[in-house]
C-alpha cells in the first residue's frame, strides 16, 4: 500500500517555511489505518515489549491500537499537569525555549521492557525526553516506532543504540 499518498503536506503550518505531514488523512483511511497499524506490529513485535509508551497526542493514536494487537498496556506520556497521580518529569529544548513531558510514576514495573511510539520524528527532542522518562522509571527502552520520520534532522542519532523503525521516511 501507498502509504505516503495517505500523508497530507501543508505548507506553512505551523508556522512560514514548515511543511506539516498530516497523519489525520492517514487515520481516516480504514485500509490505510489498518495497514499502518499492521507495519508497526509485524516490525516490532519481535522486540518482546511488555509497554508501549506513547507520547501526547499523536502517540496515542498509533500507540494504543498497536499495544491492542500486542497484546500489552499502554502507558501516556503527557503535557505538564494532566496526569493526577505522582509522576516524573523531564524537560527538553525546543527551538524557541522549553517544554516538559510527564509520566505517571507507578505507570510500569521496574525491570519492564518498553516501546516508544509517536507519529513523527523531527529532531527527536520528544523522543529523547521520552527515553530519559522510561530510564527514570527504572525502564529499558527496547525500541523506538514512528510513521514518520525527517531523515534531514537526523533525530535518530540522539536516541540510544536500540532498533529504531520508521515507515515513512521524508527528506
Ligand atoms: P521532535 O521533538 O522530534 O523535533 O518533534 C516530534 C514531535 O513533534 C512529535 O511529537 C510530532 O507529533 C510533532 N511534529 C513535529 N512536526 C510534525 C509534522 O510535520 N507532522 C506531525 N504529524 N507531527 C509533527
Amino acid at each position: 500500500m501507498d502509504l505516503k499518498s495517505l500523508i497530507r503536506d501543508i505548507p506553512d503550518f505551523p508556522q512560514p517555511g514548515i511543511v506539516f505531514r498530516d497523519i489525520t488523512t492517514l487515520l481516516s483511511h480504514p485500509e490505510g489505518l489498518r495497514y499502518t497499524i499492521d507495519q508497526l506490529t509485524e516490525k516490532s513485535s519481535s522486540l518482546s515489549p511488555d509497554y508501549i509508551v506513547g507520547m501526547e497526542s499523536r502517540g496515542f493514536l498509533f500507540g494504543v491500537p498497536l499495544a491492542y494487537q500486542l497484546g500489552i498496556g499502554f502507558v501516556p506520556v503527557r503535557k505538564p499537569k494532566k496526569l493526577p497521580a505522582p509522576v516524573y518529569a523531564v524537560e527538553y529544548q525546543l527551538e524557541y525555549g522549553k517544554d516538559r513531558l510527564e509520566m505517571h510514576q507507578d505507570a510500569m514495573l521496574p525491570g519492564s521492557r518498553v516501546l516508544i511510539v509517536d507519529d513523527l520524528i523531527a529532531t527527536g527532542g520528544t523522543a529523547q525526553a521520552t527515553v530519559q522518562l522510561v530510564e527514570k522509571a527504572g525502564c529499558e527502552v527496547v525500541g523506538l516506532a514512528f510513521i514518520i520520520e525527517l531523515i534531514a534532522l537526523a533525530g535518530r542519532q540522539n536516541l540510544p543504540d536500540v532498533p529504531i523503525v520508521s515507515l515513512l521516511q521524508y527528506e
